[in-house]
């Protein structure tokens, strides 16, 4: 953590530059140019003495990432990165344009440990989870590529947040930072699949943040099936600290439910959810399911989806289809890394 720099807050990095001599202006003009002008080099920090630059490039390196693949969607402009980090693993990122401007849908980690069936981020297994830093770097590299300010986050690309709990809570102090890159916390969703005592920890922080929850089911049995972290954490346990969350925070929570065709699309499925979360600010968001090739998975048929709104809708729960953007380009989360380690494994040529 001592060398990460993109990962040091400014009063961790002023203290930094006093422990090793350095003026302490210089660590504002270093802070602004990594966080607000998103500068990858100190060689384009032009307001410092080249010495001192060389000095830096040795003491505290700036791991950002590289971008390994782009691909960009001609049905939806969505763009797909497959980024480089330091050490050589890959991760991912979207990027896609709203009416509202341009979001950013980010990994928090190099794989994934919870084992949801029907995701490629699992499949493609779990390496370790990203510093902070990281985290950042996939934003300034996405915006300075794309040469346009990403005003809105998604932690919904690969890992699971909350089970990389500090490093995001650092990000997300990072990158709200007024001294920074700025971007308001209520343009942030955070994509839990579940961990109980850490929403706990999140909600006593009350931020302004959205907080998104992969719900995929309204019983045990069916959510165990897909989702091992149920086990742990039955959907009542869940919801009851949902409730909490909305109550204590007046924060609207975004229900993930991806539509896995005659597995919890059935209309006793849309029933019990109907009765489940009844009289919570809430919203459905229905994914038809992204057909991953290793998953037995199948997304539902428009007219189930529209079906199952249908029951939500008459019990008051407000509900909607996500937007399906960038299918022609792997952009479902873990797909493109999932891809990228079997290709080097087989020794293709990419
Ligand atoms: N680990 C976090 C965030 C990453 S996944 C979480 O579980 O929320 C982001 C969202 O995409 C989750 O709702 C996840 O369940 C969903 N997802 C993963 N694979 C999918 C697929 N193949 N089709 C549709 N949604 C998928």
């Amino acid at each position: 953590m001592k060398t990460d720099i993109l990962s040091m807050t400014f009063g961790e990095l002023s203290d930094e530059f006093v422990f090793l001599g350095y003026p302490k202006f210089r660590a504002k003009q270093v802070y602004e140019w990594l966080h607000k002008h998103l500068v990858s080099d100190y060689d384009e920090m032009s307001n410092l003495p080249k010495n001192l630059r060389e000095e830096l490039k040795e003491k505290l390196p700036i791991h950002c990432c590289k971008i390994e693949k782009k691909q960009v969607s001609k049905l939806d402009n969505t763009v797909k990165y497959l980024f480089q980090l330091h050490d050589g693993d890959f991760i991912e990122s979207v990027v896609m344009k709203y009416k509202y401007g341009y979001t950013i849908c980010v990994s928090s980690q190099v794989g994934c440990k919870m084992g949801c069936a029907f995701c490629a981020s699992t499949l493609g297994g779990f390496k370790r989870s990203l510093t902070a830093g990281e985290i950042l770097s996939q934003l300034y590299t996405a915006q300075k590529d794309i040469g346009e300010r990403i005003s809105h986050i998604v932690l919904m690309g690969m890992g699971e947040p909350l089970d990389n709990y500090d490093n995001v809570m650092r990000f997300l102090e990072l990158v709200t930072d007024e001294q920074g890159v700025n971007i308001s916390m209520r343009n942030i969703s955070l994509s839990t699949c579940g961990i109980v005592p850490k929403i706990e920890e999140l909600l006593s922080k009350h931020l302004q943040l959205t907080l998104s929850i992969s719900l995929h089911a309204p019983s045990d049995d069916i959510r165990s099936g897909i989702m091992p972290i149920n086990k742990k954490y039955s959907v009542d346990e869940l919801l009851k600290i949902c409730r909490k969350y909305t109550n204590e925070t007046s924060r609207r929570i975004s229900f993930e439910y991806s539509m896995l065709s005659g597995f919890n699309d059935t209309y006793e499925c849309a029933r019990l959810l109907a009765s489940k979360l009844k009289g919570m600010l809430c919203h459905v968001n229905l994914i038809p399911v992204n057909e991953v090739a290793e998953s037995p998975y199948k997304p539902s048929t428009p007219e189930r989806i529209e079906k199952f709104i249908d029951i939500l809708s008459k019990s008051g729960i407000n509900a909607t289809v996500r937007r399906k953007l960038g299918s022609d380009i792997d952009a479902s989360c873990g797909q493109l890394r999932l891809k990228e380690n079997k290709n080097r494994k087989k020794g293709d040529k990419i």
